[in-house]
């Protein structure tokens, strides 16, 4: 089963994405975490991109195709995965027909007050890139990620003037995909309101 999770930052997508993977057995791909791991590990790609992601643009088109093209390529994705993050233009989206059947593409929808609720307060393990929220989502011990035990810290595209800039580019270059799956019959809308254990009670009604 091939997947793609659409919608705006902060939509959930990274959190249902996690529990579907380990439902289903399918790798988790997302294009966000892949650069993140770049910069992390200092490669030339995540010095070419470090600065775009703490502003919240796009990476250029080209760099972003070539990586999700190598990655679809690894073995695990044969038997299916889920896109997250990815595409997130119509050039994108056309690379991808190219490379990959889709099945279903999933609309997250959520009302931008809430979108803002839940960026703010997000709080990730830098080297697992487990999410929490601080009000929703609390780690056992305030600051520290459950497993590692490490410090979590608040990504710095999830800081205010990132975040309005990342909503923006979000309406301009990846809200005209919802169309584009619409005309073409794959798109799925799921309200992504509710807590992760709704959502995904839901989003596995509609699998079946
Ligand atoms: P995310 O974790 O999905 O919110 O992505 C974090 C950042 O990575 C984005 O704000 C972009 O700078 C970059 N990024 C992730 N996916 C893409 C993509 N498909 N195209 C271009 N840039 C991307």
């Amino acid at each position: 089963m091939n997947l793609i999770f659409l919608g705006p930052p902060g939509a959930g997508k990274g959190t249902i994405a996690a529990m579907v993977k380990e439902a289903y057995q399918i790798p988790h791909i997302s294009t966000g975490d892949l650069f993140r791991a770049n910069i992390k590990n200092e490669t030339e790609l995540g010095k070419r991109v470090k600065a775009i992601l703490a502003s919240g643009d796009l990476v250029p088109d080209e760099v972003t195709i070539k990586m999700v093209d190598n990655r679809l390529g690894e073995d695990d994705a044969k038997n299916g995965y889920i896109l997250d993050g990815f595409p997130r233009t119509i050039a994108q989206a056309d690379a991808l027909k190219e490379m990959s059947k889709v099945d279903y593409v999933i609309n997250f929808v959520l009302e931008r007050e809430d979108i803002l609720k839940r960026l703010s307060g997000r709080r990730v393990c830098k080297s697992t890139g487990r999410t929490y929220h601080i009000l929703y989502n609390p780690p056992k011990v305030e600051g520290i990620d459950d497993e590692t035990g490490e410090p979590l810290i608040q990504r710095d595209d999830d800081k205010e003037e990132a975040i309005l800039n990342r909503l923006e580019v979000y309406d301009k270059s990846t809200a005209p995909l919802i169309d584009y799956y619409k005309e073409r019959g794959l798109l799925i809308d799921l309200d992504a309101s509710k807590s992760p254990e709704e959502v995904f009670a839901e989003l596995k009604n509609i699998l079946k």
